[in-house]
């Protein structure tokens, strides 16, 4: 008996023979084998850059496949800016309810359900699931689920669950991971949790113990705080995001203290144990700065969510990419050029997975940059990562953009840059008895004082921010500030009437 076999390749032509059909089997099982399938723009991650990427360049006309070995959306969708963000709106509610008597609302009395509040922002991250799969639908791009990795193919090519995909351009947008410490390094580590599983806590804890200085750390310990669990922060040293400006640093350090968050300076995790009345967790004090100072011994007992922020890790390991011959930094991350470019022709990669600027819309815009240089012939698009303005969602909120002070002083020199700087209370806070302080700073260098940082902590100065981004990014000198009208009674007035 003899069969027909089309022997099919994309974009290749139809050949037709007749063969015995014994060999027609052998040859079917090789080829599901060998088969692979051919994309324009082949994305690794469906998480903000991935998508971008992918459905910018649908739009321009490539066949494009988005592999995600987890939900669409990545990190910011699922375990990141969105419900974080939810998370930080249910407690600035709370700190509100702290004002109502000073503003006659006499006898205001809340229960608050954290099971509510997590039942709708789980519903409301499956919708945005959802729609984000809907979206890669509409634009015709293949969705494969489960995990990639290179083959060691000639032509670079990735498999997932036993199949071969390949394109001409391949993008890794695979994200990050939190750090976690391990239980040889601290006995117990692994009895806490990381940003991860604060989305997956049903209940709200009673005493919350958080490790780690940075933006996630200060974040959820506010969060915590707010939302009545009794919160302990350790730090490693005196103060929280000593890479911000450092009336930024101080200030936070400060607020955090203020709102009754229990901070632990110089202090580092010695050892974990669970006993029946929660968590008993050693810790040992020393002051870095001092070499002769003895460490000093406390413990903090009935502890019953100890959350590790002490930072990200790229998602790089199990790729393959050595083989590839795409070179990482000493830490994992994507070593990649200006415009993408890894260190293997045809394979770029953008967004936490290189390591630098970690925020969402840096992702997105990367991997949009990054379509039109490939899709669209624009050989220059690619993006400027300067002045990238960000928001720390603390109690109250960080915006901050460009250059922190001592960085300027670093590249201007000290008598070329002039930083303004206020303190005041809001008005709001005028009538209240529970008070904040808004700071805001101005780097200005050169003559023509051009604004090359902006940092501030207040009320409102998260959704104050974007404007004066787009100020900075043109290029705004203090006169243009000065020659703004300021908008009256408000916080960011403050920021046209610096002298
Ligand atoms: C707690 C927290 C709060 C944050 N808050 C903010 C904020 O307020 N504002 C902001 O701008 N940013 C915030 N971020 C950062 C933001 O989430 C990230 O910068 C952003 O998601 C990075 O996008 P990405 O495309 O690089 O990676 P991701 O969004 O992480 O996407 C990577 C995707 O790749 C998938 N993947 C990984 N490996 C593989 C593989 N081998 N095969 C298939 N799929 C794979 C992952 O499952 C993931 O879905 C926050 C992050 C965290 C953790």
């Amino acid at each position: 008996m003899e069969v027909l076999v089309h022997f099919s390749r994309m974009q290749a032509s139809y050949l037709t023979f007749r063969l015995p059909v014994s060999l027609v089997c052998v040859l079917r099982r090789r080829m599901a084998s060998d088969a692979v399938t051919r994309f324009d723009f082949l994305v690794i991650g469906g998480g903000s850059g991935g998508l971008a990427g992918a459905r910018r360049a649908a739009e321009l006309g490539a066949t494009c496949a988005v592999i995600e070995n987890n939900r669409l959306g990545g990190t910011c969708v699922n375990v990141g800016c969105v419900p974080k963000k939810v998370m930080w709106n249910t407690s600035v509610h709370a700190e509100y309810l702290h004002d109502h008597a000073d503003y006659g609302f006499e006898g205001a009395q809340a229960h608050f359900s954290w099971q509510l509040i997590k039942n709708k922002r789980d519903a409301y991250v499956s919708h945005l699931n959802q729609i984000y799969r809907n979206n890669l639908d509409k634009a015709r791009i293949q969705t494969i689920q489960g995990n990639a990795r290179f083959t060691d193919d000639p032509e670079p090519t990735v498999e997932v669950s036993g199949k071969k995909y390949t394109a001409p351009h391949i993008l890794i947008a695979t994200g990050g991971h939190p750090s976690t410490v391990s239980d040889e390094d601290v006995p117990g580590a692994s009895l806490g949790i990381t940003s991860d599983g604060f989305f997956e806590l049903e209940s709200c804890p009673r005493h919350s113990v958080l490790v780690g200085a940075g933006y996630i750390a200060v974040e959820m310990a506010g969060i915590l705080s707010s939302l009545g669990s009794k919160t302990s922060l350790i730090i490693r040293h005196d103060g929280v995001l000593r890479n911000f400006d450092a009336l930024i640093s101080s200030n936070c350090t400060k607020e955090l203290e203020n709102s009754g968050i229990d901070l632990w300076r110089n202090t580092q995790v010695k050892s974990v144990q669970k006993t029946e009345q929660g968590l008993n967790i050693t810790l040992g004090t020393k002051d870095v700065k001092d070499k002769d100072a003895k460490e000093k011994t406390d413990r903090i007992q009935g502890v019953d969510c100890l959350l590790w922020a002490i930072g990200r890790e790229p998602n790089t390991a199990g790729l393959n990419l050595s083989q590839m011959g795409v070179k990482l930094d000493p830490k994992g991350c994507i070593v990649v050029d200006e415009f993408q470019n890894t260190t293997r022709q045809g394979i770029y990669a953008l967004g936490d997975v290189c390591g630098k600027a970690l925020l969402t819309p840096v992702a997105i815009a990367a991997g949009r940059k990054l379509a039109h240089r490939l899709f669209e012939g624009k050989a220059e698009s690619k993006l400027d990562y300067t002045n990238i303005p960000t928001v720390v969602f603390t109690h109250p909120p960080i915006g901050t953009i460009g250059l922190t002070e001592d960085e300027a002083i670093r590249s201007w020199g000290k008598t070329s840059v002039k930083a303004y700087t206020t303190s005041f209370t809001p008005m709001y806070y005028t009538i209240t008895s529970r008070k904040t302080k808004c700071v805001m700073k101005l780097v200005c260098v050169g003559k023509e004082e051009k604004v090359v940082g902006l940092h501030m902590q207040g009320p409102g100065c998260d959704e104050m921010l974007q404007g004066f981004a787009v100020a900075i990014k043109m290029g705004a000198t203090k006169a243009d500030f000065d020659n703004t009208i300021a908008i009256h009674p408000t916080s960011s007035e403050e920021l046209v009437t610096m002298r």
